[in-house]
């Protein structure tokens, strides 16, 4: 049974829901988008687990894409580790760290993205590059200008 992110908890048919595994704190999530449906997700059969995201975090501080995951995207990050389990999502910084990890994922809506990334700190000035570590943007080390964090295909 596959690891439901919470776009597809809003958007998929009821039948298609069955059996997946989701996070506690999708729940508060849910209630928070959109009362009804949560409503609705607690009546149905669902996989409630929770899961310890050491390894989760440091997945997507490999890979670059930690600050932009909330703690509820690094709970699913987690079961679909701990798990084993396909990720279903469609947020492209869970689908990066799961191609990474050669973990098998699926986009929610059909559009997945094909392309390994990282990102990169690149000068406004002289265009130098350098792996960004952080979401934090920091002086140029050859110009002194400002280096904008940007996506870098590989
Ligand atoms: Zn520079």
């Amino acid at each position: 049974m596959p690891v439901l992110d919470t776009a597809a908890l809003l958007h998929w048919p009821v039948e298609r829901l069955l059996g997946g595994i989701v996070a506690h704190s999708q729940l508060e999530e849910l209630r928070r988008l959109s009362p009804q449906r949560a409503m609705l997700i607690e009546s149905i059969e669902l996989e409630w687990m929770s899961m310890g995201t050491g390894d989760a975090e440091s997945a997507a501080a490999n890979t670059g894409d930690l600050p932009r995951l909330s703690p509820v995207d690094l709970e699913i990050l987690a079961l679909a580790l701990g798990t084993g389990q396909k990720l279903y999502t469609d947020d492209y910084s869970l689908q990066n760290v799961c191609r990474s990890l050669n973990h098998p994922f699926e986009s929610v809506s059909n559009k997945k993205s094909k392309q390994q990334w990282s990102w990169e700190l690149r000068c406004i000035g002289c265009r130098a590059s350098k792996k960004a570590d952080s979401q934090e943007e920091q002086e140029c080390d050859i110009c002194g200008s400002p280096m904008k964090v940007k996506r870098s295909r590989k």
